[in-house]
């Protein structure tokens, strides 16, 4: 080991930004390989830099402070939350505040404990390994995980059969940064090694409003404080959202208008690239369209809900359900999906006698099914 920990030049962490972006795979409602290059401009370097999730930030800080000052790479972090809310962004700064060099990697490429094992024994000590979607990885890997992030070793397994053989393998002390957007698919063995879990809420309007405006001033973009609001408005409380939506509008103000983004020109440019008032993407409107008309209002099972919209399950459950969840829209309950007055208003249609929840009901009642249930 012998080198100190340094922090990373700004060449290796374009580097690994666009290393990452190249290696994983591609998820409807997350950042493409080119989106996650553009991000890298704008993702905030230090906590002090980050916007919003105060709590979060403070809980970090302290983990970090406490870890610098034993001289000792810091408790492993879970973060947990929806896509686009900064988890990336963390890890990265997690690394950046540590000084450590990091290195990213994803649940769904360790798909054998020997990817793992590979990766384990080239870190050096102090290093930040992030592990996106970590709830992918094979229950394999996963194993030889439980056993790195508590006693920093694993067992190499080489050869097949009865002349199968362990081989030991000593690992430096690091931290891993695990981001998974469903913390309850976690196995408890693998979550209860993580010293601290940091759950990342979706963002207010003011915090978005900030956000829209920092990147502007880094891209180089005009825009008045209504156009600002206009935009923060409609990123459905995701940052990766309203930095996209920036992108979108700046094209549309550069082309069809004087080049800066009032409210009008974003107004007119959300329209045409389909996000609604509410912030409601094609997808979003999908899943309630195809919930009322096509099976009533519900409820009706996540899967087939996922076929009747073209979908990948995942992209439904983690891309679409947790906003309208949170818009009051739709509801889990444990017998499928079920579409709420809010979302037949919003779709400007009348719900059927029949519907679970018809027109003119008002909120949740105790004979109302359990609203947080997963399925
Ligand atoms: P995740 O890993 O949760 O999908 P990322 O960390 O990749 O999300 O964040 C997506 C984008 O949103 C980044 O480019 C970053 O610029 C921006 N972003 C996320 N959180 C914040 C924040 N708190 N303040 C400013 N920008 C943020």
């Amino acid at each position: 080991m012998g080198e100190s920990p340094r922090r990373m030049t700004e060449v290796e962490y374009d580097a690994a930004e666009v290393a990452y972006a190249e290696s994983r795979a591609l998820v409807a409602g997350e950042a493409d390989a080119d989106e996650r290059a553009v991000e890298a401009a704008l993702r905030p370097r230090t906590l002090a830099e980050v916007i919003g999730q105060e709590r979060v930030r403070e809980q970090l800080s302290l983990v970090l402070e406490a870890a610098r000052r034993r001289q000792s790479p810091p408790d492993h972090v879970l973060l947990a939350g929806p896509p686009g809310l900064g988890k990336t962004t963390l890890a990265m700064i997690i690394a950046a505040e540590m000084s450590s060099p990091l290195r990213l990697t994803s649940g769904p490429a360790i798909t054998h404990a020997g990817d793992l094992a590979a990766i384990l024994s080239g870190m050096n000590e102090n290093d930040v390994l992030f592990v996106d979607e970590i709830h992918r990885m094979s229950r394999p890997a996963e194993e030889m995980l439980y056993m790195a992030m508590e006693d920093f070793r694993v067992d190499v397994v080489i050869g097949k059969g009865p002349g199968a053989t362990a081989i030991p393998l000593e690992i430096p002390p690091f931290t891993l940064v695990g981001a998974t957007t469903r913390a309850g698919l976690l196995p408890s063995p693998l979550r209860d090694r993580f010293g601290f879990t940091a759950h990342l809420e979706f963002y207010e309007p003011a915090e978005l409003d900030l956000i829209v405006r920092r990147s502007a001033g880094l891209l180089g973009v005009e825009l008045t404080s209504e156009g600002a609001a206009e935009i923060a408005s409609r990123s459905r409380g995701t940052p990766r959202i309203a930095n996209r939506l920036l992108r979108r509008v700046r094209d549309f103000a550069q082309v069809r208008a004087d080049g800066t983004v009032t409210e009008d020109v974003a107004h007119r440019a959300l329209d045409l690239y389909e996000v609604d008032q509410s912030g409601l993407d094609r997808l979003d409107r999908a899943v309630l369209d195809a919930l009322c008309r096509r099976f009533g209002g519900g409820p009706v099972g996540v899967s087939t809900l996922a076929v009747a919209v073209g979908e990948e399950r995942e992209t439904v459950e983690e891309v679409a359900e947790p906003f309208l969840v949170r818009m009051g829209m739709l509801a889990r309950t444990p017998r499928g999906r079920v579409a709420t007055p809010a979302a037949w208003t919003h779709l400007g249609l009348t719900a059927p006698a029949g519907a679970m929840f018809s027109a003119g009901d008002e909120g949740v009642r105790g004979d109302q099914p359990d609203l947080f249930a997963d399925d």
